[in-house]
């Protein structure tokens, strides 16, 4: 029987095939996602209690609704619930590739990190304090030389022993401007059955801050709602683009950095000239 799908999502190239097939072996079957041409790989791993479904999700940099790839990757992890989600990552160059990571927080996902290449990273001289980091992210941190085999089952195995059943979602805060009206379009969401059984409310909130056009056409099955929220996305739009000359969306962006900035700065990153050209 199967007990169990784990996906696995990241950025492109961050290893996540690699790692997909030093999992699965030969055990997998490549397809497409219906209707379009974004390849569906799946494999499966014998795991003690019984078969563990992995998926290889497409690569994304974000999860929004402006390419195919990032729709399929939320899609799924938000309609097949997985029971966990192994988040491959290039550790050299880290800042970036969390600013998905965070997006998959702020869903309530369980992700488990797979801080992968840290043979690459050795090889500059560096190398990220994987403790330190899991306790700052409260998520499970597991390095992995996804090339090598290194560190592959154990990130499987921290995945399908992800503490957090259900979804707990992360709530970074988007400063002055943008807090309060996600908190009144947040208590509005939550008086909605038909969108709160699926989708995290703040989530909503914030994607129809960013002018997802997907999500936005969630609200059309309550016209009173989807105006209400519409006027208020309206006038912060306005207000930003007044007081700051920016975009919601812009002003998200910035503050995801700002909080992964916050985390790197607490010494997770450490240069190692001893390490340099050994690896
Ligand atoms: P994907 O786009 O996330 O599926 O990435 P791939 O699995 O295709 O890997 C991208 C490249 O990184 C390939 O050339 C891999 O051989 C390489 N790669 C994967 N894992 C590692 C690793 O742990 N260390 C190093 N140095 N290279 C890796
Ligand atoms: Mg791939």
């Amino acid at each position: 029987p199967v007990i169990a799908t784990i996906a696995l999502a990241g950025n492109p190239n961050a290893g996540k095939t690699t790692l997909f097939n030093s999992l699965t072996g030969s055990r997998q079957h490549v397809g497409n996602y219906p209707g379009i041409t974004v390849e569906k790989k799946e494999g499966y791993v014998d795991t003690p209690h019984g078969l563990t479904r992995v998926v290889d999700l497409p690569g994304t940099y974000s999860l929004t609704a402006y390419s195919q790839e990032e729709l399929v990757a939320r899609d799924f992890l938000i309609h097949e619930r997985p029971q966990g989600v192994i988040n491959v990552l290039d550790a050299t160059s880290l800042e970036r590739n969390l600013y998905l990571t965070v997006q998959f927080l702020e869903i309530g996902i369980p992700v488990t990190v797979a801080l992968n290449m840290v043979d690459a990273l050795e090889a500059k001289g560096m190398r990220i304090d994987s403790d330190r980091l899991a306790s700052l992210m409260n998520v499970p941190v597991v390095r992995t030389v996804a090339r090598s085999d290194k560190g592959v089952r154990e990130a499987l195995d921290a995945a399908m022993n992800h503490p957090q059943k259900a979804w707990q979602p992360l709530h970074i805060s988007y400063g002055p401007d943008l807090d309060p009206v996600l908190k009144e379009m947040t208590d509005l969401i939550e008086a909605r059955d038909f969108l709160t059984q699926t989708y995290p409310p703040r989530w909503l909130a914030l994607k129809f801050l960013e002018n997802d056009l997907v999500v936005r056409q969630l609200f059309e099955a309550d016209s009173e709602l989807h105006r209400d929220m519409r006027d208020m996305a309206d006038n912060v739009a306005r207000h930003c683009e007044k007081t700051l000359k920016t975009q919601p969306e812009f002003i998200v962006a910035d503050y995801r950095y700002g909080y992964i900035s916050s985390i790197l700065r607490q010494g997770v990153l450490t240069i190692q000239p001893d390490l340099q050209g050994r690896a």
